[in-house]
């Protein structure tokens, strides 16, 4: 089917009722009972890298077409390359895809349990005549094939006896022979016009050591011949891939046509997901990891489910994005504001809200009686009076943000400036008097008065301030290491430079001494909240002091660093909703 014939499969209902193409289709069979009504999908990694964002959407339409229509879903994992496979991946895709709410039950597989299956039905296609062994070289093999305008020659092995490519084929598995020796290839057409028709490759000999099968095989099934019969063994029905599978679907079908397989899936493919903003390949993020660019699969900078997670995602944003996205035929590539915009959205809702000061600078309160302390009583939410409050302490030394202090401030400035007055967060306004600055320049201090009448914001004369903003009292103040991330690359396209690495935004992290209310001391890693003003952050889960350093039950976290750790998930400010209002002015 391709993009054309694609929009023929909405019924009038379907197309009302916005279903995507993928689901459509599946309507389509229930309709007219292609598999008696049955749906079920898999989704099939390779184990060879950690997942990343374009898997979450293969993962939302494969487990979400299972929950929609009642039927199951696999996870299989697709580990037919024996050199590039590890455990550790195999680990770290489990938990990803758990811990965005999905779940296998108990239909977990490997493509590799059905190697003996897979070597059965090959020798099935050599006895029958419809697959042969070739001993050309790679070199030769490739020029043999031709190219889309002209069509490819028959090998000289091509027609050699089936007796004789069986009794090869055998020694291929025997380890009679060399890797790149001899491979095993469909017989099917060289001058097909579709160049995955033209005898495609089935077995390889490949003396490697796998993660499950160990020593037991050393040739290697190709994607194409372990693909299609692993779905039919499975009884998938919807064998759902991105785009560039859309040219090998005709082999797809000719294996599974002329293998004696117990059923007969369908593939159907959908645009994969790119992002701008970042890259996405497997092989770039692993050169990320391996050349030391990043701290590992899960930094936070990382498109990867694990570096999301650790950035602060949630798996509702992580969904919603996928949802918002929808499925299509074409290829395209989506704004980074979109996932940033799901990611506050969810945030938004769920987030408490504390007070912490990401670039501290001080402020004196020079009328404040000396060692006093008050202690007020803050909810952590704007709207809801249901909330949970916790105690915030004042006192004369506070820490504010650096940039809400300017010297030659315009008319419209609501923050602190020479003889200007703001209200702090909660507690009382001040007018500020002067900075006091070292040697260099810089601001050491602010120095301010405050209005005691002024308590929990209000004064009895209903003087109006504009400003407000946040603080913390330096004494109580918990110092935290604050983690504020931008983009991993310069340019919105990291793939048009030569070699990628060559984009890395050398201000992708900027790490910051702050300080945050004592209430945040106390919250878990991965705890997600709201920094006043400042954005979402969320605790960091892998540093900062350990859970039995803070009296709580021991866990494996490093704790390389005494203080908390607190990674800006996403800033506040909107950028997507601006675009969306310049999109509807341009309209
Ligand atoms: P990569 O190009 O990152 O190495 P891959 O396709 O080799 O990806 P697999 O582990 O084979 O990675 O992918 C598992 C499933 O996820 C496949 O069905 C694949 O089509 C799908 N998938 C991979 N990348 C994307 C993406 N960017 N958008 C949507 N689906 C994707
Ligand atoms: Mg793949």
């Amino acid at each position: 089917m391709d993009k054309t014939e694609s929009s023929g499969v909405f019924s009038r209902e379907d197309a009302s009722r916005g279903v995507d193409f993928v689901r459509a289709l599946i309507n389509r069979d229930n309709e007219v009972g292609t598999y008696e009504g049955r749906v079920h999908t898999r989704f099939p990694p390779e184990p060879n890298g950690y997942l990343h964002i374009g898997h979450a959407k293969s993962i939302v339409l494969n487990f979400g077409i299972a929950e929609d229509y009642r039927g199951s879903c696999n996870l299989r994992f697709d580990d037919t390359n024996p050199t590039k496979e590890e455990v550790e991946y195999v680990d770290s895709i489990q938990e990803d895809i758990r811990w965005l709410g999905f779940d296998w039950e108990d239909r977990l597989f490997y493509a590799s349990d059905y190697f003996e299956q897979l070597y059965l039905w090959a020798e099935n296609l050599v006895e029958r005549g419809l697959a042969y062994v070739d001993e050309l070289t790679a070199e030769e093999i490739r020029d043999y094939r031709g190219t889309p305008t002209e069509p490819g020659k028959n090998s000289p092995w091509r027609d050699r006896p089936a007796e004789e490519s069986l009794d090869l084929f055998r020694r291929m598995r025997a380890g009679d022979f060399p890797d790149g020796h001899c491979i095993l290839r469909a017989k099917i057409d060289m001058a097909h016009p579709n160049i995955n028709m033209r005898d495609p490759a089935l077995y390889r000999i490949r003396h490697a050591h796998h993660h499950r099968t160990g020593d037991a095989w050393c040739i290697y099934p190709t994607y194409d011949f372990a693909h299609g019969q692993s779905d039919a063994i499975e009884g998938i029905t919807h064998s759902i891939c991105t785009l560039e599978f859309e040219n090998h679907r005709p082999l797809y079908e000719w294996l599974l046509e002329h293998l004696p397989v117990p059923h007969r899936p369908r593939q159907i493919e959908f645009a994969r997901l790119n992002l701008t903003w970042t890259v996405m390949s497997k092989r770039k993020l692993l050169r990320l990891v391996q050349e030391g660019y990043v701290d590992g699969w899960d930094d936070p900078r990382m498109p990867t489910i694990s570096g999301l997670r650790r950035r602060g995602y949630t798996p509702q944003a992580i969904r919603d994005f996928c949802g918002r996205i929808g499925v299509s035929k074409t290829n395209s590539t989506v704004e980074l504001s979109l996932l940033e915009f799901s990611l506050r959205e969810d945030l938004n809702a769920r987030a408490p809200r504390y007070m912490g000061v990401t670039d501290p600078v001080k402020l004196v309160v020079t009328n404040w009686p000396e060692g006093k302390v008050e202690w007020f009583d803050a909810s952590t939410s704007p709207t809801d009076p249901e909330a949970d409050t916790r105690p915030v302490p004042f006192s004369g030394e506070l820490y504010v943000e650096r940039e809400d202090y300017m010297e030659e401030a315009p008319r419209k400035w609501f923050r602190l400036a020479p003889g200007r007055e703001v209200r702090l967060k909660f507690a009382y306004y001040v007018t500020c008097h002067e900075a006091v600055r070292d040697a260099s320049g810089e601001i050491t201090e602010l120095r301010c008065t405050y209005d005691p009448e002024s308590r929990g914001g209000d004064t009895p004369d209903g003087r109006k301030v504009k400003g407000t903003i946040h603080w913390v009292s330096a004494t109580h103040a918990v110092p935290a290491e604050i983690r504020l991330y931008d983009t991993l690359f310069d340019r919105e396209n990291p793939d048009e430079v030569e070699d990628f690495t060559a984009a890395i935004n050398p201000e992708s992290l900027v790490i910051n001494e702050g300080y945050v209310e004592p209430a945040l001391a106390e919250i878990e890693p991965g705890e997600s909240v709201q920094f006043l003003r400042m954005g979402y952050f969320c605790r960091d889960r892998k540093n900062g002091p350990t859970a039995a350093s803070r009296g709580g039950a021991a866990d494996n976290r490093t704790g390389d660093a005494d203080k908390p750790v607190f990674n800006r998930s996403v800033t506040l400010k909107d950028n997507w909703a601006r675009i969306l209002r310049n999109k509807r002015e341009d309209e």
